[in-house]
């Protein structure tokens, strides 16, 4: 990829321009704004380009090559971070984004609850499976779309956004229909056709890292989503493999500041997936928001012991609101205030 840098009093028809240039001769260009600096990366040229014609153009300050493999989801392409509005609440933007739910949704009445008391601690986005990735075929693989109906209707009952996950391209418009924001599961972070399918949709993308996967490896994963006109991702850390086995997975919380220095995504931490035990789990979530995370995404349920998947690791109602009020004032002291409860929205359907 080369890297248009536009001059600081370059005009946006001067960008426009430089775009409509690039389409006219078969360059795939992007426009990428920052304070102070807007630039235009073209995606598909590189230093073998002949790219004179560009450089010519009204406002053009000089056009240089990205050095990294992943190159929209670099710093070098968009040094600004990426902000992700969801339902009212902007990810990414220094406030603290707290989503949870249930590992998988089970019944109207389990979603209606959990989304209730979500609301009541201060979460802003209620997490829930209605497809599950699970490792053995005999366990619960989820309601499927009965699902996602219920817990879109449980979200909006209490002005919450949803995330859930698909985990099939040929789903991802079904998913698309009711999700605010649509998850990739740790297994699937290298499922380049489901990448390329979310790349096509109009919906934020929470991906999640890999248990063996490089930062480098999520990374151009995300290029794929990006590549492919999705803009709108966020990386999550949930624990990575290794040697321990005292907890499910290990959190690699220097995730936070090593991908906030090469990329402008969000990263939100999974905290519950990474410890495997809910005991742990505040801990690590106050791990995240120190270390710099936008957000994190907890798992939590009416009665963990019962749960049909991860209830474990599953917080309960009384759990999750302690956890909010332990974050609360360390949020407000670092200068990142967990995200605003906002009023219930009264109806309308989960794309609005
Ligand atoms: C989940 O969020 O419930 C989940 C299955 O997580 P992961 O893909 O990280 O294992
Ligand atoms: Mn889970």
């Amino acid at each position: 990829m080369m890297i248009v840098l536009m001059k600081p009093e370059a005009t946006v028809a001067n960008i426009g321009a430089v775009l409509r240039h690039c389409r006219e001769s078969g360059l795939n260009a992007m426009p990428s704004h920052g304070p102070g600096r807007n630039a235009v990366g073209i995606i598909n040229a590189n230093q073998g380009t002949d790219l004179t014609a560009v450089e010519g153009l009204p406002g053009v300050d000089k056009i240089t090559p990205v050095s990294t493999a992943f190159n929209l989801v670099g710093r070098e392409f968009q040094p600004e971070p990426t902000v992700i509005p969801v339902g009212g609440v902007n990810i990414g933007d220094g406030e603290f984004v707290v989503m949870a739910g249930p590992c998988c949704v089970e019944s109207e009445d389990q979603i209606h609850s959990c989304a209730s008391a979500v609301a009541a601690a201060g979460g802003r986005i209620l997490r829930g499976g209605a497809y599950k990735p699970r490792s053995s075929p005999y366990s619960f693989q989820g309601m499927g779309e009965p699902g996602l109906k219920i817990m879109a209707a449980a979200g909006q009952a209490q002005g919450l956004p949803i995330v859930t996950e698909v985990m099939h391209p040929d789903l991802v418009e079904t998913v698309a229909g009711y999700a605010d924001i649509l998850q990739i599961g740790a297994r699937n972070v290298q499922n380049y056709a489901l990448l390329e399918a979310v790349g096509q949709a109009r919906r934020p993308v929470l991906l999640k890292r890999g248990m063996m996967t490089t930062i480098e490896e999520l990374l151009l994963a995300a290029e794929y989503i990006l590549a492919g006109g999705n803009r709108q991702v966020m990386l999550c850390e949930r624990g990575i493999r290794t040697f321990e086995t005292t907890t499910r997975n290990t959190l690699d919380i220097s995730a936070v500041p090593v991908i906030k220095s090469m990329s402008h995504l969000p990263v939100i931490i999974d905290p519950s997936h990474a410890a495997g035990f809910r005991e742990f789990v505040p801990a690590l979530a106050l791990s995240a928001l120190a270390a710099g995370a936008d957000g994190i995404m907890v798992e939590m349920h009416p009665v963990p012991e019962k749960a049909f998947s991860d209830g474990r690791q599953s917080l309960d109602f009384d759990q999750f609101a302690a956890m909010m009020d332990t974050l609360r004032p360390v949020a407000t002291a670092l200068g990142r205030p967990l995200a605003a409860a906002k009023a219930p929205v009264p109806s309308g359907g989960a794309l609005s």
